[in-house]
């Protein structure tokens, strides 16, 4: 591909061919190629808008038509690479036993390691390097939920992955515990069969395991009443019917996946990064509740859950400690918070001590 001749088709197979080898070696469970046509998927994405079910994300009303027209967020681009990385964490705590135990919090376990964003993002620049060894400058960026991005209907048509009915991607070789990245680029790659289109059949695991019924419908998620949302990216007060529901959740939520069967399948992470750090596979709920902020932000140095900041964190927790069960402990640390500054912190803390009748 470096000499002067034109490349042929057959070049272009054998350059996909390396790169998805290359992207292996990187750490890349799942690689795919797809073209940039997602008309089909724009009018689903403009009445789930239009609905309001996406909560407080106003961004994901922002960018117009870019989100489902590459090209437009990437001028040239005509191909999109992408990859998947495992990060279920293994030699951790069963996520099962932990959500089971009332004196036990629970984290997301895509959640437990080091933060997905710049790791993933690193090696599909070092993907996007090896492929201009071989090429030569091209046209590329690097995403990874950083942008207007349409990640699981571009990893459908990659082959890479399909949306089950809690709208999570699941790959049914490697289950949904994956997170998904691209690569937009300029290069005539050929592209690949899409993903099968419906991997869930009869089943509705996932629809009557969400403990706020958060699936409203097969492939229909209302993020308002989804514990993810609410413990991440809800920056106010959880409405107080959704709090008995949380249950020990203090950081998203894996319910739907956990009971999902393609799970059976699925690997554990390669990358020590991805393991959990500090105990948070199964912590106590009242330590996570005592750490001042500096705490917070060193314990969480590298982790996604740094981002939420050390007042919605202890919203979180608030609730998590109002849900256990009733203790003179719990009371005595849900009272060390009962005039934090934050009043968002207050009100939840006020709700979990009349949860304990001791407000
Ligand atoms: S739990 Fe069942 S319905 Fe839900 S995503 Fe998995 S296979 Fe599909």
């Amino acid at each position: 591909m470096t000499n002067a001749t034109q490349p042929t088709p057959g070049d272009w197979s054998d350059l996909r061919a390396r790169i998805a080898g290359w992207a292996r070696e990187l750490g890349f469970g799942g690689f795919g190629v797809t073209d940039v046509d997602l008309s089909a998927i724009e009018p689903r994405l403009r009445a789930w808008l239009e609905e309001g079910r996406h909560g407080a994300m106003d961004w994901m009303e922002r960018h117009g038509t870019k989100r489902t027209r590459p090209a437009e967020l990437v001028p040239g681009t005509i191909r999109v690479l992408s990859v998947s990385m495992d990060y279920w964490p293994p030699d951790s705590e069963s996520a099962k036993g932990t959500l089971k135990d009332p004196d036990k919090a629970y984290i997301s376990r895509y959640a437990l390691g080091r933060d997905y964003h710049k790791l993933m993002r690193n090696r599909l620049q070092k993907l996007a390097r090896r492929i201009e060894d071989e090429v030569g400058p091209f046209g590329y960026r690097a995403f990874v939920d950083s942008a207007p991005v349409m990640e699981k209907p571009l990893a459908q048509k990659a082959g890479l992955a399909t949306q089950g009915k809690h709208t999570c991607a699941i790959d049914p070789e490697r289950g949904s515990y994956f997170f998904l990245g691209e690569l937009y680029t300029d290069l005539p790659l050929p592209v690949d069969e899409p993903a099968r289109e419906d991997v869930c059949g009869g089943c509705r695991a996932c629809i009557n395991a969400c403990p706020t019924g958060a699936i409203t419908a097969p492939y229909q998620l209302d993020a308002r009443l989804c514990i993810s949302y609410q413990t991440i990216e809800n920056p106010g007060s959880i409405p107080e019917s959704l709090r008995p529901l949380m249950g020990n959740r203090v950081y998203g939520c894996d319910d739907c996946q956990l009971v999902c069967p393609w799970n059976r399948y699925a690997t554990d992470a390669a990358e020590q990064d991805f393991r959990a750090r500090n105990g948070l596979d199964s912590p106590d709920p009242v330590w996570l509740f005592s750490w001042s902020e500096e705490e917070f932000l060193r314990r969480f140095e590298g982790s996604p859950v740094r981002r939420l900041g050390h007042a919605l964190w202890l919203r979180n927790v608030a609730v998590a400690l109002g849900n256990a069960p009733t203790s003179e402990r719990i009371v005595d640390a849900l009272r060390t918070r009962q005039d934090h500054p934050d009043p968002i912190v207050r009100e939840h803390v006020e709700w979990a001590l009349r949860r304990h009748h001791a407000a």
